[in-house]
């Protein structure tokens, strides 16, 4: 009886810690400046270090972020919710795991080389310095995450200009990478940031003698503002995905994988499911299942113009609806819905608002095509050349073929969920950074680095 109690006081003891660790998670203030050039100051001291440190203390300190991602990863998506307002707690934890065990350290900084009759030849990935980097909100803190891990296994440090509706959650996770380095034997300021990022401190970062590179990820009008700066720019811009399928697909897990794909964190991501274009022969088969199936709401065409007036409203995006559950969207237009349904759908042209415009919501419209053809088409106009992400489902591979050529996205993802592309369920590394505008596409540590020549003449060859 003596023994049973003592284990129920543990398990007590226990869940008050576990309770305690979020309520006290670290809030320092590791990386954190008043002013941009003090941040920008403290980044390259230490770059400086950083600089002589071998690859496997990078690694370590690398080791120590991922560990703390983990324990962080419910705080952290707590935080992005509560602070933004977009988002769901379930996937932003899972989001937060992925980053931790999938986004590539120092293993992704190789060398390449020719060794032959006159000598031996290197090209070496060396750093930047310190990076210029500026998130978005709504992957806040798993941008920061990412982009630090990759930066610093690159050999660089770097300055963070968070989304300002998104800066608690950012400076939680700068502060999170710096007491990792401490931790890890490494100096603090890894990473740094501004208490109130602004357009004026984003200006200050970009024009600084001291920050060679700036990693863009948002919208169109950071990557040009990134790309006209003058500096080296790599632009992770807007998307907005069709995913498409034909007539060989199965045609029920499509319906599956789209909705999953979409609805996952609300559909923030930027590679996620924003409208599917249907061959004509499978669409209704395709709406049965949305709806029957997967928890889909079919909106009448007097609610689709409701929802237009209130997620579009004045023609503008309206950041109060981004990231918002399907459930919660259609409250706003009056409509009660069980909480099961977790994506509206309707068919419509490719021109309506709700299909052309990136939403970032469970909205799902569907356009019906004549024939393959047609459909790659208005794909292809619906990805408005942002050359992003795009998703097929097609068992042709002629198919799927003609569509990769011609819709020459970052990503296609083929039978699958978006998420896949993420290594969610799918090979291959995690970002949260795309490279899409500028070319670099997924972007990872090596991206992150400058390619060197190392060139011996006439020796150490010694086959
Ligand atoms: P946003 O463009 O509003 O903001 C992104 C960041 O850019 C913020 O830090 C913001 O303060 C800053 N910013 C905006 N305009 C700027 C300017 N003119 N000069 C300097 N800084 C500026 O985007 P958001 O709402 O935070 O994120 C959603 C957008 O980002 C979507 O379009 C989405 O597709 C895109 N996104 C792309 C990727 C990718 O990897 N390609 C990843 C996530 C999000």
């Amino acid at each position: 009886m003596s023994s049973i109690s003592e284990n129920m006081v543990q398990e007590i003891v226990q869940e008050v810690m576990a309770k305690m660790q979020i309520a006290d998670a670290p809030t320092g203030k590791h990386g954190i400046f008043k002013d941009m050039n003090d941040a920008i100051e403290a980044a390259k001291k230490a770059e400086l270090i950083v600089r002589k440190m071998s690859m496997d203390q990078r690694e370590k300190i690398i080791s120590c972020i991922r560990r703390k991602i983990k324990e962080n990863a419910e705080v952290l998506a707590r935080m992005g919710v509560d602070e933004t307002g977009m988002g769901n707690v379930g996937d932003k934890i899972l989001k937060h795991h992925l980053v931790a065990d999938k986004t590539p350290g120092t293993e992704d900084i190789t060398t390449t080389a020719w060794s032959g009759d006159r000598g031996l030849t290197l090209i070496e990935m060396g750093p930047f310095g310190v990076i210029g980097a500026i998130t978005p909100c709504t992957n806040p803190s798993e941008t920061v995450l990412c982009n630090t891990i990759g930066m610093l296994a690159g050999g660089n440090t770097v300055v963070f200009n968070p989304h300002p509706a998104a800066i608690k959650t950012s400076i939680y996770a700068i502060n999170l990478v710096n007491e990792a380095s401490l931790e890890a034997g490494g100096p603090d300021n890894i990473a740094v940031t501004v208490e109130n990022p602004t357009l004026e401190t984003s200006n200050i970062m970009m024009k600084h003698k001291d920050i060679p590179l700036i990693a863009a990820t948002g919208g169109p009008g950071v990557v040009t503002a990134v790309l006209s700066s003058g500096k080296r720019g790599i632009g992770a811009g807007a998307g907005n995905p069709p995913a498409l399928v034909d007539e060989t697909a199965d045609v029920r897990k499509a319906a599956q994988d789209i909705v999953n794909g979409c609805t996952f964190d609300n559909n923030l991501p930027c590679i996620a499911e924003k409208e599917i274009v249907a061959v004509a022969s499978i669409a209704d088969e395709l709406m049965h299942y949305l709806v029957s199936e997967n928890d889909c709401y079919l909106a009448s065409k007097e609610e689709q113009d409701k929802l237009t007036e209130v997620v579009l409203a004045g023609g503008k995006l309206n950041r109060k609806c981004v990231g918002r559950s399907a459930k919660a969207l259609l409250a706003m237009i009056g409509v009660n819905v069980p909480s099961n349904i977790r994506c509206i759908t309707f068919e419509g042209p490719k021109e309506h608002p709700l299909i052309a415009t990136e939403l970032m919501m469970p909205i799902l419209g569907v356009v019906r095509a004549k024939d393959f053809d047609d459909a790659v088409d208005q794909a292809v106009w619906l990805e408005h050349g942002n050359r992003h992400s795009a998703h097929i489902h097609s068992k042709n591979i002629d198919n799927i073929t003609k569509y990769a050529k011609a819709i020459d996205t970052a990503i296609l993802v083929k039978n699958a969920p978006s998420y896949a592309a993420l290594g969610f369920g799918g090979e291959g590394y995690c970002t949260f950074t795309i490279a899409s505008r500028t070319g670099e596409g997924l972007t990872s540590a090596s991206t992150f680095t400058k390619r060197r020549r190392c060139v011996m003449s006439d020796s150490l060859c010694i086959r």
